[in-house]
C-alpha cells in the first residue's frame, strides 16, 4: 500500500511499467499532437498506429470526438472546459503508459500551460510533444472537415488560429511541417525518433516476429 491522501491510498501495482517495457522490448509514452485544426494531427496519428501495430507494439490512438462522445461529454468547450478536457485526457494517457501502450493523441491543445500540465503529470522522458505546424492558409485550404468554412460564415465563432489564440510549442521534442513533408517523411521522423531515444529496443516485424 503507498502514500495515504485525504484518506484515498495509492496502491502500489505487482507489474511495474518497468516491467512492462523488459518484456515487451519497447517503452510506452505518449506522443502528444498539437497544432492547429487540420494541420494532421489525426492522419499522422492513426498512421503511425497502424505501423507501430505492424512492428507488434501495442499503441493506441485518443482523438479528440471520440472522447467527447464518451468519457467527457459532460464537458462544453467555454475555457474551463477545454482545460479539464486536456487533463483527463493526460490522465488517462498516463494510465495506458502504466498499462505498456504507446499512446498518440490527437488534439488541438492550443494553451501551452495545458500541455506543460501534462507533461509534469506523465513521468519525465515518457512525454513527447509533436508539434504539427502548418500555416494557417494552408490548414484552411485543405479543411478536409469543413470547419474552417463553417468559421469564414460566421457559424463558428471561437475558433482556434482564427479567433482565439494557439500558442506554439517552445521546445516540442519532434516538429513536422506537414506544408513541407509529406505524409510518409512525417511518419519515418516520428519513428526514428522512437528508435534513436530507445522507446523501440528492438523492432518486431511482422507482428509477432522479432527482428533484433
Ligand atoms: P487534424 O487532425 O490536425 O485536424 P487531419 O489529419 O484531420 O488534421 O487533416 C489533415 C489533412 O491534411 C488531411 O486531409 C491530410 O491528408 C492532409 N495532409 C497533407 N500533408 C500532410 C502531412 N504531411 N501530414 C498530415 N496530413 C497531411
Amino acid at each position: 500500500m503507498g502514500k495515504k491522501e485525504n484518506n484515498l491510498y495509492w496502491h502500489k501495482h505487482s507489474v511495474s511499467a518497468e516491467d512492462r517495457w523488459e518484456s515487451n522490448g519497447y517503452k510506452s509514452c505518449v506522443l502528444w499532437m498539437t497544432g492547429l485544426s487540420a494541420s494532421g494531427k489525426s492522419t499522422l496519428a492513426n498512421a503511425v498506429n497502424k505501423r507501430l501495430h505492424v512492428m507488434g507494439i501495442n499503441s493506441y490512438v485518443l482523438d479528440g470526438d471520440n472522447i467527447r462522445h464518451g468519457l467527457n461529454k459532460d464537458l462544453g468547450f467555454n475555457p474551463e472546459s477545454r482545460r479539464e478536457n486536456i487533463r483527463r485526457i493526460g490522465e488517462v494517457s498516463k494510465l495506458f503508459i502504466d498499462a505498456g501502450l504507446i499512446v498518440l493523441t490527437a488534439f488541438i491543445s492550443p494553451y501551452r500551460e495545458d500541455r506543460e500540465q501534462v507533461r509534469n503529470l506523465i513521468n519525465s522522458g515518457h512525454f513527447i510533444e509533436v508539434y504539427t505546424k502548418c500555416p494557417v492558409s494552408e490548414c484552411e485550404k485543405r479543411d478536409p472537415k469543413g470547419i474552417y468554412k463553417r468559421v469564414r460564415s460566421g457559424e463558428i465563432k471561437e475558433f482556434t488560429g482564427i479567433s482565439a489564440p494557439y500558442e506554439e510549442p517552445e521546445n516540442p521534442e519532434i516538429i513536422l511541417e506537414t506544408d513541407k513533408m509529406n505524409v510518409d517523411e512525417c511518419i519515418e521522423k516520428i519513428l526514428d525518433y522512437l528508435i534513436d531515444n530507445k522507446f523501440i529496443h528492438f523492432i518486431k516485424r511482422p507482428r509477432g516476429v522479432f527482428v533484433k
